[in-house]
C-alpha cells in the first residue's frame, strides 16, 4: 500500500481536489490512502475565528465563520450534483453547526483553551476531506471515508500533542483495510486523546501524519505532495533559482525541517526511518516534473541544502561565577526544561552562554530564573542560517567560504554541530534574505 498526503494549496479548490484525485486514481492499483490537509488558509481562518470570539469581537468572528462556511459550500456546488451534493452539504452542515456552537461558547465564556483551538482548527481537515470524498464518489471511483480521530491517539499536550505510538498503530490497523482498486479518504494534523478530545499534531502536522500512518500500515512508500519540486537547495521563495535534490538521507531531512524547511514538517521522518519507507515530496502542480526522495542514502560530502527560521530569539547568560564552576549549564538547561522550551542552538565561553529559542511562551518566567544564576541579555527578532550537508570538515576551504560570502553580515553566534551534518548562524532578522542569497550564490551557482 502507499500513503499520500496533500497539502493545503494542492486542495485550494474544486478544480486542485480533481487533481489530486486524478493523481490518487492513477496509482489506485497500488491500494492507496489519502491523507488531506485543510483547504489552503482555513486553519489560519479557523485560528483566527477563536482569536476574536475570545476577545469579544462577535461581528468579526461570524465573518469568518460564514467565508469558512460559504468557501466549502461553493466548492462542494462547483463538482458535485444531485445526491453526492445533497449529501456532502449535509455532512457538511453537522461540522458547520458544531462549529458555529464553539464559536459562540469562546464569545460566551472570553476564553480560548488550547484545547478549544484544536478542536476548532479540526473543521479545516474534516471539510476538506468530506469534499474529496464525495468527489471521488461522483467520479465513480471507489473510496471511503476515515475519522483519523478514531485512528491516531496523542497525549493531551494540545496544539501540538505527541502520538501515542503503539496505540495508534494498533487502531490504524483495526480501522483501514488498503486494498487496490479502493481509496481511503482521512485527515492530517489532527488526533484524539485518551480522553476522547480532539487534539492536533502542531501546525503543518498532516506530514507527520502521513507517515504515522505510512509505518502503522507498512507502506512501501510516503509521497508528500505539494506545491514545489520537492526538496530544494533552499526555499524558491527566497531563491526563485534553488534546484530540486533528487536524494537525500533521512538525518539531512530531518535537520533541513527543523531549521526551518517548511517543505516537510520535522517530525515527518522519524516514521519512515524507524521502517525504512521511502518519503517522496512531489508537486501537484508539476506531477510528472523533478521530486526528492528520502531514504537511506549516503550523499558524498558537502552542503546538500541551506534552510532558514525567522523571528528567533538569541539569549546571553554572562556570569563570572561561571569560571571553572561545574553545574552551571545543568542549572541552565533545568530553566528550559522547567518551562518546556526547546533550546535550538547553543555555545558558550568561560562566562557566558548564548542560545537560541523560538518559543516564547514562557520568556518572562525564563528569564526572571535565569536572572538568579548571571547577567541576562535578551535579542529578539534574529533569524537562524543553518547549511546542511555531510562532513563538512572535508573541505578545508569550506568556513572561509561560508564567511567570505557573508561579507557585510553580522554574525551573532555560529554553532557547527559535532554531527558534522549542519552549520548553523545566527544573524539579525532584516539580513535573512541576502544571507541566504549570497550563500546560495557561493555554494549552488
Ligand atoms: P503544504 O501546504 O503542501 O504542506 P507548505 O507550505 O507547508 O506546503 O510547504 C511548502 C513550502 O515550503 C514551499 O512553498 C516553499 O516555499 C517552502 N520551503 C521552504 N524551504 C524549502 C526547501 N528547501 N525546498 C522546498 N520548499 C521549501
Ligand atoms: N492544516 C494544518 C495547518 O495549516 C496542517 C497542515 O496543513 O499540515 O497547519
Ligand atoms: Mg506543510
Amino acid at each position: 500500500m502507499i500513503v499520500l498526503k496533500f497539502g493545503g494549496t494542492s486542495v485550494q479548490n474544486a478544480e486542485r481536489m480533481d487533481e489530486v484525485l486524478t493523481i490518487t486514481e492513477y496509482q489506485i492499483d497500488r491500494a492507496p490512502v489519502l491523507v488531506s490537509s485543510a483547504m489552503s488558509k482555513i486553519t489560519d481562518s479557523l485560528l483566527l475565528l477563536s482569536q476574536k470570539a475570545k476577545s469579544g469581537e462577535e461581528k468579526e468572528a461570524l465573518q469568518l465563520f460564514e467565508d469558512i462556511r460559504n468557501r466549502h459550500l461553493s466548492t462542494a456546488e462547483a463538482f458535485l450534483k444531485g445526491d453526492n451534493l445533497s449529501k456532502a452539504a449535509e455532512h457538511l452542515e453537522s461540522y458547520f453547526t458544531e462549529l458555529h456552537s464553539l464559536t459562540r461558547g469562546l464569545l460566551l465564556l472570553k476564553e480560548c483553551t488550547p484545547r478549544s483551538l484544536d478542536a476548532i482548527a479540526s473543521f479545516g481537515e474534516l471539510m476538506s476531506t468530506t469534499l474529496l470524498y464525495y468527489r471521488a464518489l461522483t467520479r465513480g471511483i471507489q473510496a471511503e471515508f476515515a475519522d483519523a480521530r478514531d485512528m491516531v491517539l496523542t497525549d493531551d499536550n494540545f496544539t501540538s500533542a505527541l502520538p501515542l505510538v503503539e496505540e495508534t498503530n494498533k487502531r490504524i490497523g483495526e480501522a483501514l483495510r488498503p486494498e487496490p482498486g479502493k481509496i481511503i479518504i482521512t485527515q492530517g494534523f489532527i488526533a484524539r486523546t485518551k480522553a476522547g478530545a480532539t487534539s492536533t499534531l502542531g501546525r503543518g502536522g498532516s506530514d507527520y501524519s502521513a507517515t504515522i500512518f505510512g509505518a502503522a500500515l507498512n507502506a512501501e512508500e510516503v509521497q508528500i505532495w505539494t506545491d514545489v519540486d520537492g526538496i530544494m537547495t533552499t526555499d524558491p521563495r527566497i531563491v526563485p533559482e534553488a534546484k530540486t535534490i533528487a536524494k537525500i538521507s533521512y538525518e539531512e531531512a530531518a535537520e533541513l525541517a527543523y531549521f526551518g524547511a517548511k517543505v516537510v514538517h520535522p517530525s515527518t521522518i522519524q516514521p519512515a526511518v524507524e521502517k525504512n519507507i521511502p518519503v517522496l515530496v512531489k508537486n501537484t502542480m508539476n506531477p510528472q516534473g523533478k521530486y526528492t526522495s528520502i531514504e537511506v542514502y549516503s550523499n558524498k560530502p558537502g552542503i546538500r541544502a541551506i534552510a532558514s527560521k525567522k523571528d528567533i530569539t538569541l539569549i546571553n547568560i554572562n556570569s563570572t561565577r561561571m569560571l571553572n564552576a561545574y553545574g552551571f549549564l545543568n542549572r541552565i538547561f533545568a530553566i528550559f526544561d522547567k518551562y518546556k522550551t526547546p533550546v535550538d542552538l547553543i555555545a558558550t565561553s568561560e562566562v557566558s552562554v548564548s542560545m537560541t529559542i523560538d518559543n516564547l511562551t514562557y520568556i518572562e518566567d525564563i528569564v526572571k530564573e535565569a536572572e538568579k544564576i548571571g547577567y541576562v541579555n535578551v535579542e529578539q527578532g534574529k533569524s537562524i542560517i543553518c547549511l546542511v550537508g555531510q562532513n563538512f570538515w572535508q573541505d578545508s576551504a569550506f568556513v572561509e567560504r561560508v564567511f567570505k560570502s557573508l561579507h557585510g553580515i553580522k554574525v551573532r553566534m555560529i554553532s557547527l554541530g559535532s554531527s558534522d551534518i549542519n552549520l548553523s548562524i545566527v544573524i539579525p532578522g532584516a539580513s535573512l534574505q541576502e544571507a541566504v542569497q549570497k550563500l546560495h550564490r557561493e555554494f549552488f551557482s
